[in-house]
Formats: structure tokens, sequence, C-alpha cells
């Protein structure tokens, strides 16, 4: 056999992260050759791994509703099927409200979202009362409750897919970055790594925080800035809730709070900076974990002497209007992005997987092309969603 039929694949994917690793694994179900190229020396040691587990259907996007319920239905059902266990959690979002500013923007979404199929309420404070009791009732207005998302773990929802992606043929090489592409200028043939040069009918891009690095390589500007946010965990607790809570009031120096209980009963909390700190940044901050801390213990009082075990920080491959880059680029073969996850690559990551495996076999149902329409690279960039 020749180097380069040995190096010829159908599809190679650039990036074993929350994107890459399920993509592969559709694609290799489907019966693509399929090569993994990643930098880390195993999967998942980017972005995925500092994700806190978040998986919803529920956005203000119809795009990512259908990425969402996608994705939802491989998470959910991911141990009975296919055998491993990734920590699925079925314990729903709720999404409150203290003003009533955001208790409008919430209840007007959520007849749209009933609209689209979503099993989503909202519930006034007595009823959010009871199902989290220990969330603080002042100026407490209500809040919408999604009881099927839930969370999973990304380390282990990727170490699945990687596993049973090999096992079905997929090929991954780590430790070897992709440096440049074997290509013209209107089509990709392949790409050149560290090593080796591999030929393919397709490169997907995948490549997170780096892709828009990468795809100027070919020539392309790719919206996708790394954007920095820090995450914290503490000590194990009693059951007290089981939603992912997620707070859309601004503060000084923060947006959006978000934060759920563990199967494991540790608390898992998130914040939005602002200003964004844009970059790949992996060092956590000092100013992360006291204004964090501080919206934590107000939104729920009775975690005011509970120890927080770690800090992290990883990205946000953000995009100007919040919403993913999937799809073809016209005018140039060969080539497809799967980049600017923000902060739901891991959520969408299944769903990104079997709408591309739907493209490469050229079944697309009427939801793909929603979702290809609306996510193209070739969109407007002005409409940011209300739940991003
Ligand atoms: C604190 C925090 C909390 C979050 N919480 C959630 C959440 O609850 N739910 C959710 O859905 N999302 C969450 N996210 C967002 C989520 O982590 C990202 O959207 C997602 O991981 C992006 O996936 P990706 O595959 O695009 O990137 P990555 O997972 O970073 O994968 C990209 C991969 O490409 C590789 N790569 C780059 N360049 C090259 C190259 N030249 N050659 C070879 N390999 C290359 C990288 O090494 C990397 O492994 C969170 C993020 C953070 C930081």
């Amino acid at each position: 056999m020749s180097n380069h039929h040995k190096n010829t694949y159908d599809i190679i994917i650039i990036g074993a992260g929350s994107v890459g690793v399920p993509t592969a694994y559709f694609l290799a179900k489907a019966g693509f050759k399929i090569l993994v190229l990643e930098s880390f020396p195993s999967v998942g040691q980017a972005s995925n791994k500092h994700a806190i587990g978040g998986i919803r259907a529920t956005h203000s996007d119809q795009a990512k509703i259908h990425l969402g319920n996608q994705s939802l239905n491989v998470f959910s059902t991911w141990k009975q099927t296919i055998g491993d266990d990734i920590e699925w959690h079925q314990g729903g979002y709720s999404f409150i409200a203290y003003d009533e500013k955001n208790a409008l923007v919430l209840k007007d979404l959520i007849h749209w979202q009933q609209d689209y199929g979503l099993n989503i309420s909202w519930l006034e404070k007595n009823q959010l009362l009871e199902h989290i009791p220990n969330i603080n009732p002042v100026n407490l207005i209500g809040g919408s409750l999604s009881p099927e998302d839930g969370s999973a773990s990304p380390l282990k929802s990727a170490f699945a897919f990687h596993k049973r992606a090999v096992e079905i043929g997929a090929e991954f090489h780590f430790k070897e970055p992709v440096i440049e592409f074997i290509s013209n200028d209107h089509q990709v043939f392949g790409v050149k790594t560290t090593y080796a040069e591999y030929y393919s009918q397709w490169v997907i891009n995948a490549a997170g925080g780096w892709a828009k690095d990468l795809s100027k390589k070919i020539g392309l500007e790719v919206l996708v800035e790394p954007d920095s946010h820090e995450a914290a965990i503490t000590e194990p607790v009693t059951r007290l809730f089981h939603p992912m809570i997620v707070d859309m009031r601004k503060q000084p120096g923060s947006e959006n709070f978000y934060f759920y209980q563990h199967l494991t009963g540790k608390i898992i909390f998130c914040m939005t900076p602002a200003p964004p700190i844009l970059g790949n940044h992996t060092i956590a901050s000092s100013d992360f974990l006291p204004r964090a801390a501080k919206r934590l213990v107000e939104i729920m009082p009775i975690l005011k002497d509970i120890r927080v075990r770690r800090v992290w920080r990883g990205t946000y491959p953000m995009t100007p209007d919040g919403s993913p880059i999937l799809g073809m680029i016209e005018g140039l073969e060969g080539f497809i992005l799967a980049v600017g996850m923000c902060g739901q690559g891991f959520m969408f990551g299944p769903g990104i997987g079997q709408v591309l495996t739907h493209l490469l076999l050229n079944e697309l149902d009427e939801q793909d092309k929603i979702i290809l329409e609306k996510l193209s690279y070739h969109r407007d960039y002005d409409t940011v969603e209300k739940l991003k």
C-alpha cells in the first residue's frame, strides 16, 4: 500500500473536543473512514473538560432547540443503549426571575418554546419555592422549569464517545497538531501535521478556541474568539435541589450566574464575566471566587458555610451573535466548520455530529436544514439570542 493511500480518509476532523469526538462517533457509525487529529495527548483536554456539564434544549433559537433536543436524546439514553456511565442526571433547568423585566422575557419565551414542543412551564413564586425550597424568596417573582434538561460529565462523555468511535473504526492521532492545509483556492484536499500529510474528501474544523487561526491558513475569516470563563466546585452536601438554576441578572463585574448540584452532592457554579475577558486563559483569577460565591449565597443562603474545593478557568469559543458556525463554505470544496460553540459546545456535540452525518450522507431532514441555514458561516451575525 502506498503511503498516500494509507493516509487517505473520507473525513479528517481537527480537534478531539466536545464537538470533534461525538462527530467522529456518528460519522464512523455511518460507515465513513475517519481520522481525528488532536494536539493534546488525549480527548477533551481543552474547553471540553472545563464545561460544567449542563445540557438543555431550552433555548430561544430554533436551531439550538433542535440541536439541544438531538443531543439530549443521546446523553439521556447513552447508558441504556451503549452501556457507559456518563453521569447523566435529569435534574431540569430553571431560569429564575427576581425582577419584572426578566420575568417578562422568560414568560414570553415560554409560549414560543412550547410551540416548538419543549416541555417547559412558568412557576409562580410559591410553586417555584416548592420545587427549589432553599432559593431566596425575597423579591422572587418566579421561574421557568424544563424538567427534561439535565447534566452529564464532559470528560466521561468524551471518553465514552471516543471508546465507541474507535471500536467502530475511527482513528485518533494524539499529540499531532494540524499545521497546514493541502489546498488550492477552491478546494481543501487534506492537512499537514507535525508528522505527516493526510488526504480526505472532507476536512472538518472542530478546533474550538483555535478555529479562527486555523481557518486563516486557508484564507477564511472565521469570527470565533476565545472568551475566558471560570467555574468552581464545592464539597458534597445532602441533596438540596435538582435543576440547573440560571440567574440572568447583571451585576457589577458579571452577567449570568448559574449553578447546580452534581450527582455526588457537590455544587458547581459558573459566572459570565463583564466585560468579557478574551483569550485562551486557563489560570484561575483571584476575582472570580469572591464575586461568584457572593452570588451563590445571595440566591441560596443555606450555602453560606459550604467550602469550595477547586476553581478552574477555560474558554467559550465565542461568536458575535452567541451561536455556533456550522456547515460547508460556498466556494471552498472539502471544508466544513463546526466551531464557535460559545457556552454550549458540550451540550451540542452529539447533535452536531448527527447533523454533519446527515449532511455528508445527503440525508438532511427539515430540522437539519433549519439548523444549517441558521448557523451558516454566511449568515449575518447581528441577532443575539436571549438565552445565550
Ligand atoms: C467554565 C465553563 C463552563 C462551561 N459550561 C458549559 C456547560 O455547562 N454546557 C455546555 O454545553 N458548555 C459549557 N461550556 C462551553 C464548552 O466547554 C465549549 O463550548 C465546548 O467545550 C467547545 O467545544 P469544541 O469542541 O468547540 O472545543 P474543545 O473542546 O476545546 O475542542 C477543540 C479541540 O481542538 C484541538 N485543536 C485546536 N487546534 C488544533 C490543531 N491545529 N490541530 C489539532 N487539534 C487542534 C484542541 O486541542 C481541542 O482539544 C463551558 C465552558 C467553560 C469554560
